[in-house]
């Protein structure tokens, strides 16, 4: 069986970055979440801890999994796909 690293497999994904937003994070319903457990969970890394509690996102890179708007139950997140044509392509 053929094995390979989280990393080797994003570097066969092809982004065409769209330049308006496709998913939005309102930072002050950040402030206060317990655990920021956006942190963690993103398998992209799109989250990053901001000033005073807030939260930094940058949606380039993206992997379109869901995964935020599933986890963050403070209403934070604001989802959705890219414009057609925009986004990630899965090669394989
Ligand atoms: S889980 Fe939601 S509310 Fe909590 S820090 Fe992340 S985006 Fe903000
Ligand atoms: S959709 Fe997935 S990859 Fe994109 S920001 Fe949310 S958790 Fe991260």
């Amino acid at each position: 069986m053929t094995t390979a690293s989280v990393s080797s497999r994003l570097a066969t994904v092809h982004f065409n970055v769209d330049d308006q937003a496709h998913i939005e994070v309102n930072g002050d319903n950040c402030v206060g979440c317990p655990s920021h457990p956006c942190l963690n969970f993103c398998p992209s890394g799109c989250f990053t801890a901001g000033d005073g509690g807030k939260i930094d996102y940058y949606y380039v890179g993206c992997l379109e999994c869901g995964t935020c708007l599933i986890m963050c139950d403070r209403d934070a997140v604001r989802w959705s796909y890219p414009k057609g044509g925009y986004g990630i392509s899965y090669r394989f």
